[in-house]
């Protein structure tokens, strides 16, 4: 049931469009996310006034300590005392005599207000703190600047803009939100996603995806143009945002939601049903999961197995700290042991691009290129006691469920072969300190850079399996960033070359009889399951929620008409026209 915000005055209804990233319509009041870049003022201020100053800075400083500690206390309940040791180092920063005094000093030196004394004072000690070369020092850099962060957004009264603020159900509004963003996000208070970067497949979405709420991105500037409560309307199947809308668009976005609804509970009614197609072919679907969390939905929708696991998710929940052998072994255990009876494809960490670990990447510096450099197995291969400890910890969990290793970014056979030795070897220590693990694990390699996807029929010998990482395939294929809103209309998995270069890889891996999958955003699309079950992939591996749809799906198909769709995509050389072919297709079969 769609709600009207709290809305004394009615403000212009206003229309922002966007690129449609996930499903589902959502309406509720707006919760504007603000990140860095906090515009902080500077004016001067009377002598008589200044110890007014330093009261406000006191009162900040008791409110963001009350907010550290209540984050901490609700991170202990959730995820343990180890997961919130962040927050004690955060409660240290804040109590810093230096930075408290060297402000107050500047305060009666300068006579400006205290935000501006504050921000410069902060601003100094991260900038001393950045240049120094010991890690711990640099690692108090982060926490000072989201210390300092909390208290500027307290003086200047923005202290509901985190994520972690959020109370109730909220559509929330952003530049960007990044995995660890999201961390303190506390689920089912989001019920819509609207982010001013990104594209299909930035982290944002791929969250959304699996909450179940909808989302739209690359809105250029909606931040600026929505306020904190605005009521919103966020239609994830458009790709539309409706700010302040009217009586008359509340009521037709709820008969159109009514109508959605009931589609979905069809949908949900087949779940039980065998995957095959209506001729009788059998597909496998399976899942995309960031931690146990997520394996409720996998039994729950009849996943065959999860076909990726994201191990950086757990690493991501805390930035500051990277888990041990012991923590990564028993929450891998857990995962494995909960899927039973089916198995998970574990990749190893895919840390850096847009999945940045203070922790973990300390000491490397900023790069320019990010999604180009020190990336998954471009870092583990550098940081082999990092890379050691997870294959250690995943071998051992093995023992305990079905499992199967995948290296990512694999982009030469070199690399491959360098992970797969090192691998071997980590396998050999286990083996010798008698630790029990599946001497048998099956490897493969996630097909997700050009190169890679070129010398498939190399990589294939050594390969037990390959996965077709789309969102990563597409973006290195056609030179266009994945996140960045203003190429999105670049961002084309209709491009013949990424067509030519999927039927490739799925070809070769059929002729060299390994098992295809693909786990990239485009198999949990309507539009492009289809063609990727039709071309031969052995299993399309999606985000939970989107299952029940595609097996509603592809169980209206048959081969003769998948075929048919092959042939018509191939010999098509305009997207725009591929993807209507690809379109209707779905359409006419999801009524
Ligand atoms: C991909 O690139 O398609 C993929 C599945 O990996 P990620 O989205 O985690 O980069
Ligand atoms: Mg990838």
């Amino acid at each position: 049931m769609l709600q009207t915000a709290p809305n004394t005055i009615q403000k212009q209804e206003i229309l922002i469009r966007g690129i449609a990233a996930a499903p589902g319509i959502a309406q509720g009041p707006a919760f504007v996310f603000l990140q860095d870049g906090l515009d902080v003022p500077c004016y001067p201020v009377e002598e008589a006034a200044l110890s007014g100053e330093i009261g406000r800075f006191e009162q900040a400083l008791l409110a963001t300590r009350k907010q550290i500690s209540l984050l901490r206390d609700a991170v202990i309940e959730r995820l343990g005392q180890g997961e919130a040791a962040i927050f004690d180092a955060h409660l240290l920063a804040l109590e810093d005599p230096a930075l408290i005094d060297e402000t107050i000093q500047t305060v009666y030196k300068k006579k400006l207000n205290i935000e501006h004394c504050f921000h410069a004072v902060a601003e100094k000690y991260i900038a001393f703190f950045s240049k120094l070369e010991d890690e711990y020092f640099k690692e108090r850099v982060s926490d000072i600047r989201d210390v300092a962060q909390r208290i500027l957004r307290n003086m200047l009264g923005l202290s509901k803009c985190t994520l972690s603020a959020i109370t109730d159900r909220r559509v929330i509004v952003a530049e960007d939100v990044t995995p660890s963003d999201t961390a303190t996000l506390e689920i089912g208070h989001a019920i819509a996603i609207i982010t001013d970067a990104g594209n299909r497949t930035s982290h944002a979405v791929i969250m959304s995806r699996s909450l179940r709420i909808p989302a739209v991105v690359g809105l250029i500037s909606a931040s600026h143009q929505i306020e904190h409560d605005d009521a919103v309307i966020v239609d994830g199947y458009e790709g539309l945002v409706i700010v302040n809308p009217t009586d008359e668009t509340l009521a037709s976005y709820e008969r159109i939601s009514r109508s959605r609804g009931d589609f979905q509970r069809k949908v949900l009614s087949e779940v039980e049903l065998p995957s095959l197609t209506s001729d009788g072919v059998p597909f496998r679907l399976s899942a995309n999961v960031n931690g146990v969390e997520d394996i409720e939905s996998v039994h729950k929708y009849r996943a065959g197995g999860v076909g990726l696991f994201r191990t950086e998710s757990i690493f991501l929940k805390n930035s500051q700290q990277v888990p041990d052998e012991e923590t990564q072994f028993d929450y891998y255990r857990a995962l494995i042991a909960a899927a039973l009876p089916d198995r998970v494809i574990v990749r190893t960490l895919d840390i850096g691009g847009d999945k940045q670990h203070s922790a973990l990447l300390a000491g490397t510096g900023s790069e320019p290129n990010p999604f180009m450099g020190f990336r998954a197995i471009r870092y583990c291969l550098e940081r082999k006691p990092d890379f050691r400890t997870q294959l250690r910890a995943i071998l051992r969990a093995s023992a305990y469920g079905r499992v199967k290793i995948m290296f990512p970014m694999i982009s030469s056979l070199d690399e491959l072969l360098q992970a797969k030795d090192f691998l071997a070897q980590t396998a050999a220590e286990l083996k010798a300190e008698g630790v029990a693990f599946d001497e048998n694990i099956a490897v493969g390699s996630m097909i997700e850079i050009p190169s890679a996807a070129v010398s498939a029929e190399l990589l294939a010998d050594h390969c037990d399996f390959f996965s077709i990482g789309t969102n990563d395939l597409v973006q290195y294929m056609l030179a266009v960033d994945r996140g960045n809103e203003r190429i999105a209309h670049l961002y084309e998995p209709c491009n013949p070359a990424v067509l030519q270069i999927l039927r490739h890889v799925i070809q070769t891996a059929k002729r060299k009889k390994i098992d295809v999958s693909v786990c990239g955003e485009l198999a949990g699309d309507s539009a492009f399951a289809p063609l990727l079950f039709a071309l031969g992939a052995d299993s399309l591996s999606m985000t939970p929620a989107v299952i029940p749809e595609m097996r509603y799906l592809l169980r209206r198909s048959n081969s003769t008409d998948l075929n048919e769709l092959v042939s018509q995509v191939y010999s098509e050389h305009d997207p725009k026209k591929i993807y209507q072919i690809l379109r209707r297709f779905a359409n006419e079969r999801l009524v």
